[in-house]
Formats: C-alpha cells, structure tokens, sequence
C-alpha cells in the first residue's frame, strides 16, 4: 500500500485541473471525483464562444477587476497572466493577444484541444481520474460520500480540496448544490446571485421589433462611479454584452436597494457635450433628425432610443438632447436567471477560509475557484482567478511538511 499522503479533488473544472497538474504525486497520491462523465465541461462551454483564457493587462491593473481584489492578490502574484500563458505555451498552446487585450489560443487550437493538453498533463502527473462520481457530504466520521452507478462510496482522505464550481450552466455539472453541505457543517454560504449577465428591461414592444439583436457599438456604460466602454446588444430580455457585464455588481446592489437600477448611456463617448451641442446648433433648413445623422452620425437605434426617452420639447432643444447623447438614462429591472448567467457571485463565505483557502472550520479541507464568494468581470478574469488558484494551492501544498 502507498506510504503517500492521500488528496482528494472534489469537482474537476477549470481549477481542479490546474491543481492536478501542478501537485507533486511523488509526495501524494491525487484522485479527482467529478460527477460528470468527463472533466471541463464548463471550459468547453467557455470555450464555444471564442475562448478568452486570460487578460494581457498589467497584473497591477488585472488585480483592480477582482471583488474583493485583496482575496485573491496573493494565487494571482504566484501565478499571474504571463506565467499563465508561458504555462500553457510550454503545454502545447500558443497564445495570442486579441485587439481587446484579451488573450485566445493561437487561431486552430480548439477548446478540446486546449482540455487534452489538461488532461494529457494530468495523465502524465498520475492523478487518477474517476468520473461519475457524485459528491454528496460527509459522514459523521467526516469521510467523503459519493454515488457512482447507484453505489454509495465512503472515501477517507487525509486532503480534500473541493473545487465543485458556482451554480450557473447547471447542464455543466455546476449546479451549486453543494452548498448544503457545508451549510451542514457550520460554514457560511450566501446565496447565488448572477454575475456576468444581462440586464432586464422593459423595451416596448415597437421598440423591440425594430432593433433585436442589433449593438450600440463604442458607448460607455454608467452607473454611480463606475463606468465601461464597449458595446452593448438589445435583446428581447433587456441588453447584454461586455460593457454590461463589467457593471453588474454596481447594477445588483441597486436592484438591492431600490428594486431597479439605472444605467447611463453614453452614445458618444469620445465627444464632450459642449462639443455635441455646437454640433446640433446652426442647423440651418435641417431638421433635428437629420442633423443627428449627418454631425454625430447616429444610427436608427441610437435614434431611437433618444425619441423614446425625450419629450418633443426635449429633442428638439440642443442643450437637452445633448445632455441625452451623454447620459441617456435606461432603467433596469433585474438580471438574467442564475442558469443564463456566464458566473455567479455566492457561495462559500471568503471569511471562512484562510489565505491558502483552507476552510478555518475543517483543517486540510480546501475550497477553489468559483465556489468561493469573489467576482469578475469577463475578459478572462474569472479563468485566470480559477487557474491560479489552482497553481498556488498545489505550490503551497508541495511545499508543506508533515500535518
Ligand atoms: C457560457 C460561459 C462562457 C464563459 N466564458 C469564459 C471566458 O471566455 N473566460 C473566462 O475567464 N471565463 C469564462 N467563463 C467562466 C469560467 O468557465 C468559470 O468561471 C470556470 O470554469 C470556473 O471554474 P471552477 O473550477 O471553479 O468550476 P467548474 O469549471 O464549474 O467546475 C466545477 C466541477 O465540479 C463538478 N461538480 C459540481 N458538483 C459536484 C458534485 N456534487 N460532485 C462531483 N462533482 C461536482 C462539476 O460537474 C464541474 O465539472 C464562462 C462560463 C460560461 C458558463
């Protein structure tokens, strides 16, 4: 029998793989549990829509997209973006960085191509794999449950580090059922709220028929302080995109307080609204409409949304409409549904585990990636976050002695 210390990994996405890679399995003996037939389904999934692994900013200004930023300071120091994509590089997947300073792998590598590199290293580590294994809690001698193929299976394990994901894209296998569990055992969870998701609006239905689907490309997005650049598509459901995305914690604290929130477009970002007003002025023969076209170049939908907002009055006075083209004021209502959503925020509370994410109430029981209660904006963030703080855990892990 081996004389190596037991780990067991609880769920096998995107941060259990970046464990078992990186842990030594010449000090341990690593299994991964994951309740689905095959590991990383939900970076598949990520991968579906161009497959945004990390962001090439500065650490200094990639640690600032992070809520709370001090949590998780530490695994993205250890294990920043440039390590990360120098990582994978030395895997067998070249990275390049997209005109947004996202960072894609080179044009080619698929998304599967990018979880065979994963699995391939785990393989190649001896972490044994065994998929169709459902966690299910702890017995009272606090070993590990789990069912697989209607059998129930008791697993002790001297390290059990859970990395069971947050509760979007249930079809993935994260469904965040697992919060009962340590709800179970004294450890605070809060709630899953959406995150990285779109916003609820009220369009009329004249509105809606005219411009699904269609984006407000280079406007700014504004919500108390904060604000963010990018483009924002109309949907049926309310607006979506990046830009959206980026301002959904100011937006959930909002509907928190008020029960709706309001965002401020701004159509023209690049210009001051002096400037816009010096342009709607002298007009001449022209009428409002037309100016709008032929000096700000605003399309239909920009139109649009400004006659929807504004009294006649309104439109027709330079210094109101511009004031609009700045600040054009939408009110929302509410997010996406949990499962719409690209991540939640909740789950397990960060004061109850230690700066090497230990739970403070269950020595050598860890918790990693998006269980834990910290949030980001797409872009990659949230990827790197779960990456590194595989990395940093297996480093901390190899380099720990004795109990
Ligand atoms: C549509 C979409 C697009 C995305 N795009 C991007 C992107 O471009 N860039 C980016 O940075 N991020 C993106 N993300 C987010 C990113 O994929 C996640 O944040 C990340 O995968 C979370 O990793 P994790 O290891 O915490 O959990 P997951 O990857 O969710 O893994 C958790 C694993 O635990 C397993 N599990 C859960 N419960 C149990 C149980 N009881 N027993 C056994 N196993 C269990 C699940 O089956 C799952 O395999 C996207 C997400 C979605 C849904």
């Amino acid at each position: 029998m081996s004389s190596k210390k037991k780990i067991a990994i609880i769920g096998g996405g995107a941060s259990a793989m970046m464990l078992a890679c990186v842990l030594d399995t010449s000090k341990y003996d690593v299994t991964i549990y994951e309740r689905n037939a095959a590991l990383g389904r939900k970076l598949l999934v990520a991968g579906d829509g161009g497959f945004n692994l990390t962001h090439s900013e500065e650490i200094a200004i990639l640690l600032t997209r992070y809520t709370p930023a001090s949590f998780l300071e530490p695994c993205l120091l250890a294990f920043n973006n440039n390590d990360f994509r120098d990582w994978l590089k030395a895997a067998g997947v070249p990275t390049f960085i997209g005109t947004s300073k996202r960072v894609f792998p080179e044009e080619g590598i698929k998304p599967i191509d990018v979880l065979n590199v994963f699995l391939n290293r785990i393989r190649k580590n001896k972490v044994e794999i065994k998929p169709n294994h459902f966690w299910k809690g702890w017995n009272e001698e606090d070993e590990l449950l789990f069912e697989n193929d209607s059998q129930q299976i008791t697993v002790s394990t001297a390290i059990a580090v859970f990395a069971l994901g947050g509760s979007s894209w249930k079809v993935t296998g994260s469904d965040g059922g697992w919060a009962n569990h340590f709800k179970a055992k004294g450890i605070a969870t809060l709630p899953f709220e959406s995150s990285n998701c779109a916003v609820k609006i009220n369009w009329n239905n004249g509105f809606i028929a005219q411009h699904e689907g269609q984006s407000l490309k280079n406007c700014e997005l504004k919500i108390n302080k904060k604000s963010k650049k990018g483009e924002v598509v109309i949907t049926k459901f309310g607006m979506e995109g990046g830009a959206v995305y980026a301002l959904i914690g100011e937006v959930r604290q909002q509907l928190k307080l008020n029960h709706s929130a309001q965002l401020f477009i701004d159509l023209k970002p690049e210009l001051k609204q002096e400037e816009i007003e010096m342009r709607l002025n002298n007009r001449g023969n022209k009428s409002i409409t037309q100016q709008l076209n032929a000096h700000l170049n605003l399309n239909d939908l920009q139109l649009h949304l400004l006659k929807s907002t504004l009294t006649k009055n309104e439109f027709t006075n330079s210094s109101s409409l511009a004031n609009c083209i700045k600040n054009l004021p939408v009110e929302v209502l509410g997010l996406a549904p949990i499962d719409e959503a690209i991540s939640t925020v909740g789950g397990i509370a960060l004061d109850e585990v230690d700066e090497q994410f230990q739970l403070l109430k269950m020595k050598n029981h860890y918790c990693i990636g998006e269980m834990l209660n910290w949030d980001a904006p797409t872009g990659g963030y949230l990827l790197q976050a779960c990456f590194s703080m595989g990395y940093f855990l297996a480093k901390k892990l190899n380099e720990a002695e004795g109990d």
